[in-house]
């Protein structure tokens, strides 16, 4: 059995297999392009320098330890002759050689990639956030750009090179890019005073989306909240905006204004992994459909869930259907890590139910509700619906990425790493070693390895 790609649905549907299935029932091989698995809901916590970026990948060989895990990246892949196409990849992300998998089952779960949009400028310069090379990319830009704004001679060319150093401009305000600027923004101020001619004040963020609320995810009343506490922390958000040419040192917005800024972080969404185009079957907003039982409909053998799927939502298609909402269309799970978690157990225990172990369970999960930390004491959350914010907030929010992070020693880790941020002066180092073309969405995510046939 091939599970391609080690994020929240593999890694779980894994450990349902390893759990449900005995030892001589199924070779396992995971295909994945790092040893870990990201938990990307901290990723905001890595950029902003809180916590060690390895203190969130959970290693996939200590805690997988009946699967055999081949370092590398699927980018091909033939049905009916029942094959894999595999990139092995060297350090560095370079690709050694291409081999060959065979499966008799293949479980699909890649995740999805940044969407891009085909806006002049911003594949060549947009970052992500969707990776650790990208999170720590932009954590080192930051404090690079402190760093070169300070030793400019204070003349009108210099003045206008420091506002664009020190001017972020951010798209999307979902929980991604909202929670970025918001930790960044509490964290580079925390520092900036260190640099001698850089004034916190100088530290600008500007956020920008197109949709008229923040957090859409969280209900308009907490995306007011956390609207309320970026702009009085001086963030310049703007709404039904988006950008509309990005330069080297500025930016074009759709409002007609130009915003002198050379960091553009790119949050506006995600659109599932190319590599489920590959299957010839149907799509759904570019997500691999599946049945309630996480299959791919007329492919026998072939499974799909998290990100990249669209998985019928049972929960929400009967709380329509009890309003008499009923549309006839069929309600899909949000692309989010609480939904690919589960899917990732239900779709292990449906798999080993196939392979004559247990009883195969349609999936069916009752949406536990979103959180977002806007650093210092400030954040939003809504916990089966309740409405939180503040320090309330900010303990339900991390209480609960701790209880969701599947590795005890990653946990604790984590936990100290918290704990010692609140204790000790903010860091301000910068590791470097990764250049900017590195973190660009196109590199960081490969994704345009698919492409090639
Ligand atoms: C910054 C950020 C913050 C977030 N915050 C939250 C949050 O607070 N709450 C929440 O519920 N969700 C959050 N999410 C969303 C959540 O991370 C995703 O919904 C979740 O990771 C999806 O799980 P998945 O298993 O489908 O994909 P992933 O977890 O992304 O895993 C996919 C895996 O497949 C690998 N892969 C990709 N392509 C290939 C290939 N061709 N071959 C082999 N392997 C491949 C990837 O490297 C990765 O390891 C956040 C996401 C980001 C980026």
């Amino acid at each position: 059995m091939v599970v391609v790609g080690g994020g929240f649905a593999g890694f779980h549907a894994l450990r349902a297999l390893e759990k449900r299935l005995p030892p001589d029932a199924a070779e396992l091989v995971l295909v994945n392009p790092t040893d870990y698995l990201l938990y990307s809901p901290l990723l905001p916590d890595v950029t902003a320098g809180l916590l060690e970026p390895r203190h969130i990948a959970v290693s996939l060989r200590q805690r997988l330890p009946r699967t055999r895990l081949v370092l590398g990246r699927a980018t091909g892949l033939d049905v009916p002759g029942r094959t894999l196409r595999v990139d092995l990849l060297e350090d560095g992300g370079t690709v050694s050689r291409t081999t060959q998998l065979d499966w008799d089952r293949l479980v699909l779960v890649p995740g999805s990639v940044t969407r891009q949009f085909d806006i002049p400028g911003v594949a060549e310069r947009a970052h992500g956030v969707k990776t650790l090379v990208e999170a720590r990319y932009l954590r080192d830009h930051l404090l690079t750009q402190m760093d070169r704004a300070d030793v400019l001679p204070d003349t009108p060319e210099g003045r206008a090179e420091k506002e664009q150093r020190l001017t972020v401009v951010a798209v999307g305000a979902g929980y991604t890019g909202t929670e970025i600027v918001a930790q960044l923004q509490h964290q580079l101020t925390a520092v900036s005073s260190r640099w001698e001619r850089v004034d916190p004040s100088d530290v600008r963020f500007v956020l920008i989306d197109l949709a008229p609320t923040v957090l859409p995810e969280l209900g308009p009343q907490l995306g007011d909240v956390a609207l309320s506490a970026l702009r009085r922390r001086g963030v310049d958000v703007r709404l039904g905006v988006t950008v509309k040419e990005a330069r080297d040192t500025e930016i074009d917005l759709t409002d007609g204004t130009t915003v002198p800024s050379r960091t553009l972080i790119w949050g506006a969404g995600v659109t599932a992994s190319p590599l489920v185009t590959r299957v010839g079957s149907e799509l759904q907003r570019g997500r691999l459909v599946v049945d309630p039982y996480l299959r791919v409909p007329g492919v026998p053998g072939v499974y799909a869930a998290g990100d990249a799927a669209a998985v019928p939502d049972l929960v929400v298609a009967d709380q329509r259907a009890a309003k008499g909402g009923d549309d006839g269309t069929t309600p899909v799970t949000p692309p989010t890590a609480q939904h690919a978690q589960r899917h990732g157990h239900a779709l292990g225990r449906n798999v080993a139910a196939d392979l004559g172990h247990g009883q195969a369970r349609p999936y069916r999960h009752r949406d536990l509700g979103l959180v977002a930390d806007l650093g210092g004491w400030d954040a939003v959350a809504k916990p089966l619906g309740i409405r939180l914010r503040g320090p309330l907030a900010k303990a339900v929010a991390r209480g609960y990425h701790l209880y969701a992070l599947p590795s005890a020693s990653n946990r604790v880790r984590v936990a100290v790493d918290w704990l010692l941020a609140t204790a000790l002066p903010a860091q301000d180092v910068q590791i470097g070693a990764i250049p900017s073309e590195a973190a660009l969405v196109a590199t960081a995510q490969q994704t345009e390895r698919y492409l090639a046939g």
